[in-house]
């Protein structure tokens, strides 16, 4: 547990997947955690973070940016359309980008703002009736109408299903960005991220491993 140990774990995961030092970003997924442990992960000089809802980072960020130049703030968790325009204000980098009213509303904002947020387009792995993200059948037509709209998905991002492995998942998502020429893969968390890396993840999200457990979520 802790930033140390997960860098540690990262390293040795890349390198036995053949891959270079330092090619995986780590995410340190903040939401929903006391203050004071962000506090010690940015003073340990880790400069990039996750966040899941924008409310709450609207509320956090703005002040540990200004006094920590150089730190990266990620939208991991849903995004609704009506808050397209804090988004891209705030994030850095959306990873949520699952359906077309969000990729219209996201290129607008971003038109209107001059900003332009890394994105990620989340996929549905599972083909899970209530999970977010597109279908694996339908990211051809997505990402023809994002090329439309002037917005170029650094990658793809999955959450695979509860309870499954998630190695088939996480090469599924692999196989799709390698098709369509994206070199982002943000994939893993907590409990898989090494199996992600084995898989050529970009971005794995870790949150718990790293912080301990949440505060139970508020809405
Ligand atoms: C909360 C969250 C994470 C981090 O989860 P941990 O299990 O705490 O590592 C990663 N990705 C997404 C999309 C999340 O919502």
């Amino acid at each position: 547990m802790g930033l140390d140990d997960i860098t540690r774990r990262i390293r040795a995961a890349e390198s036995a997947a053949g891959r270079a030092p330092g090619s995986v970003t780590l995410i340190a997924v903040s939401k929903l955690q006391p203050s004071e442990r962000v506090e010690g992960v940015l003073a340990a000089g880790h400069t990039v973070f996750g966040e899941n809802y924008v409310q709450e980072a609207q509320a956090k960020w703005p002040a540990w940016t200004a006094a920590h130049p150089g730190v990266s703030v990620h939208m991991i968790g849903p995004l609704q359309s009506n808050k397209a325009r804090a988004a891209v204000q705030l994030f850095d980098a959306i990873h949520t980008l699952d359906r077309v009213t969000l990729a219209r509303k996201l290129a607008a904002q971003m038109a209107e703002q001059g900003r332009h947020p890394q994105l990620f387009v989340q996929v549905n792995t599972g083909d899970e009736p209530q999970k977010a993200g597109i279908l694996a059948d339908e990211l051809p037509g997505f990402l023809a109408l994002c090329a439309e709209l002037s917005l170029s998905p650094e990658g793809l991002m999955c959450i695979p299903p509860d309870g499954e492995d998630p190695a088939p998942h996480f090469s599924l998502l692999r196989d799709l960005a390698r098709d369509h020429g994206l070199p982002g893969l943000s994939m893993g968390m907590s409990a898989d991220f090494e199996t992600a890396i084995a898989h050529g993840a970009t971005h794995v999200r870790v949150g718990s491993a790293i912080f301990g457990a949440r505060n139970a979520q508020g809405t």
